[in-house]
């Protein structure tokens, strides 16, 4: 499959009163054409960064890409100026978040405000259409009495039939790309099941490529082929979902993995990992999660890890990868 967008070497920093904070801190990855790719952390991990800075939205000040690339549709996203990144996010990405209510405006029926986007797209077009088109939208994400719909406001909707407007609010513009961060966190179990059924779906009906982004393996597990899991502003570990899951190579994911509720019993979840997500760039040596780590030995707290290959899409910073590293030829 082909790439669709390439962050390389992506460095975001945050000038604070306590200095450079680089949130987001050298990483490197591709998003493939129709893909679902999952960026999994805590908070803090700076995988909201990484989508922000993709988007263009990092607030500045504080926040600035300091260096890398962010190739997509032939062009750097990092050199465009705003209005260009506009066009962007109007038409190639967009954007779903965790809470709808925020997105959504208290004040208007969900008809109009899907209205508003639909005609921004398609100049010249008649209300009467644009609302044929919001109904066929509104079914399209599973909406149930559309015509009714389109008349009530915000609050009036669950919190679940909230991020399926917002969801057909993001796919007006037709995008390349879905970025989607946390956009099940507020929701409960059964709805959640349901909203990643429909990404999944609209994923293989639109050939939408989707960037998840999660605290929860769990959700990575149902929905993405392939994860990325980000840890102190770095990528730790890079693979396909189901071999992360059988053969989890950085200990971070394995404490992620432990951590996943199980979703058959609806239990709390039984483990989290113990200690805290470092604030970044308080680790000047050494690997940022040794702290944390079971298996820390003396070299993690002098050495950082680079990213070892443990085969040709399996990646792990981790020096307990080093012997697993497979030569690549490319
Ligand atoms: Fe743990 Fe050391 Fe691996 Fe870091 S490099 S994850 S501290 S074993
Ligand atoms: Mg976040």
């Amino acid at each position: 499959p082909n790439e669709l967008l390439r962050v390389h070497n992506l460095e975001t920093t945050f000038f604070t009163d306590d200095g450079a904070v680089p949130a987001v801190d050298g990483i490197s990855f591709t998003l493939r054409e129709r893909e679902i790719l999952g960026i999994v952390g805590e908070s803090g991990s700076g995988k909201s960064v990484t989508s922000l800075s993709i988007m263009g939205l990092i607030p500045s000040p504080p926040g600035k890409i300091t260096n890398g690339e962010i190739q997509f549709g032939g062009r750097d996203l990092t050199k465009l100026k705003e209005k260009e990144m506009r066009k962007i996010r109007g038409n190639d990405i967009a954007m779903i978040f965790q809470e709808p209510m925020t997105s959504l405006n208290p004040l208007f029926t969900i008809g109009k405000q899907l209205n508003e986007a639909i005609l921004l797209h398609n100049k010249g077009w008649s209300k009467k259409q644009a609302t044929a088109r919001a109904i066929e939208m509104m079914k399209l994400v599973g909406l149930p009495r559309a015509e009714q719909l389109i008349k009530e406001y915000p609050h009036q909707l669950s919190g679940g039939m909230r991020q399926r407007v917002m969801i057909a609010m993001a796919l007006v513009c037709d995008p390349q790309i879905l970025i989607a961060d946390e956009p099940t966190t507020a929701l409960d179990v059964t709805i959640q099941a349901q909203i990643l059924a429909l990404m999944r779906d609209l994923n293989e009906r639109l050939n939408t490529a989707v960037m998840l982004i999660t605290h929860d393996l769990g959700v990575v597990a149902e929905t993405c082929e392939r994860v990325i899991v980000m840890y102190g502003g770095q990528i730790v570990e890079e693979g396909p979902v189901k071999e992360i899951f059988e053969s989890p190579q950085h200990p971070y994911t394995r404490g992620l993995i432990q951590s996943v509720p199980d979703m058959r019993y609806k239990k709390e979840r039984l483990y989290s990992i113990p200690g805290n997500v470092p604030k970044p760039g308080s680790i000047k040596k050494g690997c940022r999660f040794a702290a944390r780590c079971e298996y820390a030995f003396e070299r993690c707290l002098n050495e950082n890890p680079q990213i070892y290959h443990t085969n040709d899409h399996h990646i792990s910073r981790c020096f307990l990868a080093e012997e697993k590293e497979v030569a690549l030829n490319d």
